[in-house]
């Protein structure tokens, strides 16, 4: 259900990705939420084809995910790693918008990336559970959080 709560953390999300340099993405558990609400915003970056500019999506399904890529991944709550992680090339995810009306998105490549990551963090899994080795995982060089 769609409350004024849930708007004010629609808006923190949004407030704090744009605060954090080259983040790409917030889900509510990385600002202390328990709710199933997160926001991209892929604009402008080099892997970036589809791309809906900024998107909060309030209780998210995945409901198609097609292909599969393996790209390199970082995190704001994962600072000093990125990792390699295979992620679908092609999803379309359901939900609702911050006034609750109910819509779909149809993505590919980077934004599809940067929404199945987020998913990830509702159900508490971050980019390293997904790596297949520990060969996978990077130490940071240039600090970016993404
Ligand atoms: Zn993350």
């Amino acid at each position: 259900m769609i409350d004024d709560t849930v708007r004010a953390i629609c808006r923190d999300l949004l407030d704090t990705m744009r605060q954090t340099t080259h983040s790409v993405g917030v889900a509510a558990p990385q600002i202390g939420v328990a709710l199933r609400i997160f926001c991209v915003d892929v604009t402008g970056h080099p892997k970036t084809r589809t791309c809906h500019g900024e998107l909060v999506i309030v209780n998210p399904r995945l409901v198609v995910a097609h292909g599969s890529v393996r790209a390199r991944e970082g995190c704001m709550s994962v600072p000093d790693l990125t990792g390699d992680v295979i992620r679908s090339e092609e999803v379309v995810v359901e939900g609702l918008t911050p006034d609750g009306e109910g819509f779909e998105v149809r993505t590919d490549a980077f934004e599809a990336r940067a929404v199945q990551h987020e998913l990830d963090h509702l159900d508490g899994h971050l980019f390293v559970d997904r790596v297949a080795s520990a060969r996978h995982l990077h130490a940071r060089r240039v600090y970016r959080s993404d």
